[in-house]
């Protein structure tokens, strides 16, 4: 939920909708997490993934790719959106297509400052369950979901805090997905 997704040079649709989806769904399992007299620290950690691209990137139409530039390394359209930022910690912020010559559009691979893949983060927490929303459906929501899900996750999309690019493009996304064995919630 980057801002060059959200109102930058690759809108998508249902961008702002999402992060308003995303905040009132961390905001709700934070509570749940707190509810009785034991308090669960960190019962469900949120974790980003950021695109984080070169300047020179192979994906941008300037590098004969299929994107307009997006998502630079340093500019705002690279930055979490400002909601969204009160829940983000380093070490679960992960970044990916910061290689020049790589397309990323899945976020399993992606690492966080501190060299850890996504994969190895939720293997070491013992996470087993997932939770995916973000932008867009057709192609990084959908990678990362696949990649979880092969790699023995289960995956639940928050159907309400995705954004798209096209619309049939999202809907045929979302029902490949659910045929795949991804619950949407
Ligand atoms: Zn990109």
């Amino acid at each position: 939920m980057l801002y060059d997704f959200i109102d930058g040079s690759m809108a998508c649709a249902n961008a702002e909708n999402a992060v308003a989806e995303t905040v009132k769904y961390i905001e709700d399992k934070g509570s749940a997490a707190q509810d009785g007299d034991d308090v669960i620290v960190a019962a469900f950690p949120t974790m980003f993934v950021c695109d984080h691209h070169p300047s020179d990137h192979c994906s941008f139409t300037t590098q004969g790719g299929p994107w307009p530039p997006h998502c630079v390394q340093g500019t705002r359209g690279a930055e979490i959106h400002d909601d969204l930022k009160p829940y983000v910690e380093e070490a679960l912020t992960f970044y990916k297509g910061y290689r020049k010559e790589k397309e990323q559009y899945s976020g399993f691979e992606g690492i966080n400052d501190a060299g850890q893949s996504l994969y190895e983060v939720l293997d070491i927490m013992d996470i087993h369950n997932v939770y995916v929303c973000g932008i867009a459906t057709e192609y990084c929501v959908k990678n990362t979901c696949m990649d979880l899900l092969k790699a023995g996750f289960n995956v639940y999309l928050l159907k309400d805090a995705i954004g798209y690019v096209e619309h049939e493009g999202h809907l045929k996304a979302l029902e490949e997905m659910e045929k795949a064995g991804i619950r949407l919630v």
